[in-house]
């Protein structure tokens, strides 16, 4: 039987089986796939048993990402520009690697704001972490006109505006108090820090987001589902994308490498998540 998991540490609170397992039942493949705590001094036996075939392949959430694009043999040009991988494979012998975190919030917003990218495409990152990364990346490959970093330690966003920036697209790091002005021309919001989850602080946001009309938000949070930031861009009739829709539609090329079929992101299967979310909001 083709088995396939998810690995992080800690792992308990990872949607990645719920998701797959639901593909395999709609799809009826006798395939697995589980999630497996694994500590960082583990992840070169993981790699292992990819490479015997013992394991189809995985995911990788954190803190594993930026270690397992140096023990895969072949990563993507996307990975190796994010410097993470998130989904493994096996492929004529060798272990293979890619970074799914780019094309999943970019299908997302595709699909729950249609014409979000329009030029001049503005953008607005809040945080420099690894989610950033990929969002900055993104932006990169829809040719953003501009784009400003915010971020509490301001040298990260400013390494960051450095290493993404082309001449298409000129990024630039912005602290928090200037963040208004900066929204103020903004087309598109995506809060890429860990700020909103349940149980942490919530975004220092101005009360009212002024944007254009027209503009998007984006949360890579998704639990909850709706943010404080996307509950303050509803209020504030502006288009919203959760981080649930970027979850699923990330998870998508891993189930096809793994298991040989491109699964379908559906009504069905968000409510499926949606539901266990409601359920254990942590
Ligand atoms: P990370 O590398 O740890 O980065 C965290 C970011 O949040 C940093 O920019 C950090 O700022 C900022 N931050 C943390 N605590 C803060 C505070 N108290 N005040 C101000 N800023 C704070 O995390 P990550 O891997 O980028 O993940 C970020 C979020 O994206 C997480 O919630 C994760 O679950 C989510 N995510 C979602 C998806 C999806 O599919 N929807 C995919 C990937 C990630 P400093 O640089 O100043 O520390």
């Amino acid at each position: 039987m083709t088995t396939a998991c998810v690995i992080g540490w800690p792992i308990a609170h990872s949607r990645s089986p719920l998701i797959h397992n639901y593909w395999l039942r709609e799809d009826d493949i006798a395939g697995a796939y589980d999630k497996r705590a694994v500590p960082p001094d583990e992840l070169p036996r993981i790699i292992d048993e990819i490479r015997s075939g013992a394991l189809a392949g995985c995911n990788v959430t954190v803190p594993h990402k930026e270690a397992a694009l140096d023990l895969v043999d072949e990563a993507d040009e996307t990975a190796r520009a994010v410097g993470a991988v998130n989904t493994i494979w096996r492929e004529g012998g060798r272990v293979h690697g890619q970074n799914t975190d780019v094309g999943g919030f970019l299908a997302n917003l595709d699909e729950r704001a249609p014409g979000w990218d329009a030029a001049p495409l503005s953008a607005v990152v809040l945080g420099a972490g690894g989610a950033a990364r990929a969002v900055l990346y993104a932006l990169r490959l829809r040719k953003a006109a501009d784009v400003r970093i915010v971020n509490r330690t301001l040298e990260r966003a400013e390494d960051l505006a450095q290493e993404f920036a082309t001449p298409d697209t000129p990024m630039r790091a912005t602290p928090w108090r200037d963040l208004s002005r900066a929204l103020d021309e903004a087309t598109l919001l995506v809060n890429a820090t860990s700020l909103g989850m349940a149980g942490s602080e919530t975004l220092p946001m101005p009360e009212h987001l002024m944007m254009s009309a027209g503009a998007v938000v984006a949360d890579l949070v998704y639990v909850p589902l709706e943010t404080p930031l996307l509950r303050a861009a509803a209020q504030s009739g502006l288009r919203t994308a959760d981080g649930l829709g970027m979850l699923l539609h990330q998870a998508v090329p891993g189930f096809e490498k793994w298991f040989g079929v491109r699964p379908k992101v559906t009504d069905e299967l968000r409510r499926l998540v949606e539901a266990d979310i409601a359920r254990s909001p942590a």
